[in-house]
Order: C-alpha cells, then sequence, then structure tokens
C-alpha cells in the first residue's frame, strides 16, 4: 500500500490539515479492507460444509452414541415442542416394560437419565408434562427417540456444531444404515421431520389469527423455535 502524498507549506513544513486527511483516508482504506476481510471469512465460514442428520431417514438404530470419533458423541436428541403430545404416559420417557408414573429412576427409558419430565397442567382430567433434554447428560443413544417415534415423534437427533470436529469422513456417516448423515452448508438451519415442520406451521398460523398477524411459514429447524405448552 503507498503512503498519501504530502502536501508541503511555503515554509517547506508538511501541511497538517492534508497530512491528518490524508492519514484519514488511509486509516478507511484499511478499515474497509480489513471489514472486507471479516465479511469475507464469515461467509467462507457459512459456506463451509458440515455434517447434519435428516431425522426423516433416521431410524434410531444407536450407532450416532457408538461410532463418534469423540469419547461422547458430537451426537444429541432434541425436542421439538410443536409436536410433542405433552403425553402422561410418554413412550420416550418411560421403558417399554412394567412401570410407574413417576420420575424414579427404574422407570427411566434412557440409561442416562438425561430426558426431564415436568408437570404443565390438568385439562379435563387429562395430565400433561413436558419433556427436555438435559443435553451434557445425552450420550446420542437414541433410545428415546425410537420410543417418542411410537407415539407423535417428536424426540429427535441433531448433530451438534459447537462440539462436533466435522471429521472430512464422519464415522457415523460411515456406519449409518439409514444414510441419514447428510454434508450442509454451515449457515443451513438444523432439518427438521416433515411432521416438525407442518406443526410449527400450524401452531404459528394459530398464533397469528389470535393476534391478527401474518405468518412467515418459513420454520428455521432451531429446535427451540417449537416453543410453548400448546397441548390443544
Ligand atoms: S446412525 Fe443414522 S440411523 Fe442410526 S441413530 Fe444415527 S442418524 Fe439415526
Ligand atoms: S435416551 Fe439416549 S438419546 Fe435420548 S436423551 Fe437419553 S441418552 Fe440422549
Ligand atoms: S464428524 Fe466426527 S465428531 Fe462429528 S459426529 Fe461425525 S464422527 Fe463425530
Amino acid at each position: 500500500m503507498t503512503t498519501p502524498k504530502q502536501s508541503t507549506n511555503s515554509d517547506g513544513t508538511i501541511d497538517r490539515r492534508a497530512f491528518v486527511g490524508g492519514g484519514a483516508r488511509m486509516v478507511g482504506a484499511v478499515a474497509f479492507v480489513g471489514l472486507g476481510g471479516v465479511f469475507a471469512a464469515r461467509r467462507g465460514r457459512d459456506e463451509e460444509l458440515v455434517w447434519q442428520i435428516d431425522p426423516n431417514k433416521c431410524v434410531a438404530c444407536s450407532q450416532c452414541e457408538t461410532h463418534c470419533v469423540l469419547d461422547e458423541s458430537a451426537v444429541k436428541a432434541v425436542q421439538c415442542f410443536a409436536l410433542c403430545g405433552y403425553c402422561d404416559e410418554c413412550t420416550g420417557y418411560f421403558r417399554a416394560e412394567e412401570y410407574q408414573l413417576d420420575t424414579a429412576v427404574q422407570n427411566h427409558l434412557c440409561p442416562t437419565g438425561a430426558v426431564v419430565r415436568k408437570f404443565v397442567e390438568t385439562r379435563p382430567g387429562i395430565r400433561y408434562f413436558e419433556y427436555t433434554i438435559d443435553e451434557p447428560k445425552c450420550i446420542g443413544c437414541a433410545k428415546c427417540v425410537e420410543g417418542c417415534g411410537l407415539m407423535n415423534g417428536s424426540l429427535y437427533l441433531q448433530v451438534r456444531h459447537d462440539r462436533c470436529l466435522d471429521c472430512n469422513e464422519c464415522a457415523i456417516a460411515v456406519a449409518c444404515p439409514a444414510d441419514a448423515f447428510v454434508r450442509l452448508p454451515r449457515a443451513e438451519p438444523n432439518l427438521l421431520k416433515d411432521a416438525a415442520k407442518e406443526a410449527m406451521q400450524t401452531l404459528a398460523r394459530k398464533k397469528a389469527q389470535r393476534s391478527g398477524q401474518v405468518v412467515d411459514d418459513d420454520t428455521d429447524g432451531d429446535d427451540t423455535a417449537g416453543e410453548g405448552v400448546d397441548p390443544a
């Protein structure tokens, strides 16, 4: 980069105003180049390919727990509230064998107690419960996903990108019997089940109708997007 040409006064000293202006232009140019670099780096990062799970294909085979190169899998279970039935007898929470309708550990389907059951309300004689994932405890074994699949299928697996190493050849993708692992740009939202998308759009429409707003049907794949308790 060239230095700005210096203007001199008639006595040979440097014209301060011109010097400051030239300096400011150079700083501006440096800042512009710097910002351009930041935007280019961000765009490059957004376009980087990362691994995602297509929950429409996943058959909850349990290889996500055992095949990740990390000691504790980068794959975790997530909840789509818009799809959840808030069931009292949640098949993603309770073991298939005989169990009591309470939170005692012997009743849990999840081997690590990562599915959390919380009472919400009783409506005409029916009790509703909210189920969330205590993510640090989740090992990605997919037992809850398989169990929940017998009912609404609101629990599903996602690759957590704050944990995943983005291996060129993902060991789970190689082992996955359903070809559910796909490479997508980092900026793409997490893939949702088709049923989850529909449920979220229906919920958004209902909310908008209540408040008289127009609805954007573009669900963003964020597992927290189906917020709120709406067992109706
Ligand atoms: S390996 Fe594939 S099918 Fe098995 S749980 Fe993981 S994503 Fe689902
Ligand atoms: S059952 Fe497995 S996948 Fe589901 S929350 Fe527990 S550890 Fe995670
Ligand atoms: S890319 Fe590597 S770290 Fe990420 S899920 Fe696959 S095996 Fe695990």
